[in-house]
């Protein structure tokens, strides 16, 4: 579904060349939740933000589910983000808008559907991820579970196939964590969703992830079966 091939990125920071990552192959399955791991700064984010290019590369190929996604032109991107969610640390709703309105956001922007449409769009939405009743809130009167669930919903939209979790679950409690990875884990199985998430707490790669890759200084260093690198870890990173 994803190919990194010999990607590379570095960010100039006045007029040095600061590598955030070094050349990297991957490959993430059709279906699959795959995990990265790593210190803060290790190149997590930029990986990610790489998969749909919110970061440009500076080198490299990256193919999404059979697109080279390094070759698309403004309007091909745009259509392509439409096949690929994403959810956020601190949520990013639009606190002006309701909930329904936050998840009808990425639908009116796509022009394909009508209002009518939309409208019981946002109803299926919601009621996946369990804020029927919530529809005229605001995000303000919402706890961060219902945030993050909100955020979800607003991901969900489109129809993606594959969603980016960009460390999603760092601002919940215990708990609520939980309850965010065990509805994540519910969509990826019933929707057939691919699934990348990067975090830096070793529990929520455990619970979810099916492989995960660990990073360290703009390098996977080491990736494999959750078992198999929880169980023996090669790297010192990981150990
Ligand atoms: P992580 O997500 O693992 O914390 P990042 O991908 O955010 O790591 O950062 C990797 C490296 O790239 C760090 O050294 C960071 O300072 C640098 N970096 C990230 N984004 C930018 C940016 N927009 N401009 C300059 N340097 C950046």
């Amino acid at each position: 579904m994803i190919e990194f091939h010999d990607v590379h990125k570095a960010y100039a920071v006045n007029g040095q060349s600061i590598v955030a990552l070094h050349p990297t192959a991957l490959q993430v399955e059709p279906g699959e939740i795959f995990g990265l791991i790593g210190h803060s700064g290790a190149g997590k984010s930029t990986l990610l933000r790489l998969i749909n290019r919110l970061e440009e590369p500076s080198g490299g190929r990256i193919i999404v589910d059979g697109v080279d996604v390094t070759a698309l032109d403004a309007q091909g991107l745009r259509r392509f983000r439409q096949r690929v969610g994403m959810i956020f640390q601190h949520f990013n709703l639009l606190s002006s808008k309701t909930v329904a309105n936050n998840v009808a956001m990425p639908l009116k922007l796509a022009g394909e559907l009508s209002s009518a449409q939309i409208k019981q769009r946002v109803i299926e939405l919601l009621a996946r991820v369990g804020l029927s009743e919530h529809a005229n809130k605001y995000p303000a009167q919402l706890s961060g579970g219902q945030k993050q669930r909100v955020g979800i919903a607003r991901a969900l939209a489109t129809d993606p196939k594959i969603l980016l979790c960009d460390e999603a679950t760092s601002a919940l409690d215990p708990e609520t964590t939980a309850q965010v990875l065990q509805l994540l884990a519910e969509i990826n199985r019933e929707l057939g969703l691919t699934i990348v998430l990067i975090t830096h707490e070793m529990d929520v790669i455990r619970r979810v992830c099916d492989r995960v890759g660990v990073m360290d200084a703009g390098v996977i260093v080491e990736q494999g079966l959750v078992s198999e690198v929880f169980l023996h870890p090669q790297h010192p990173t990981t150990q």
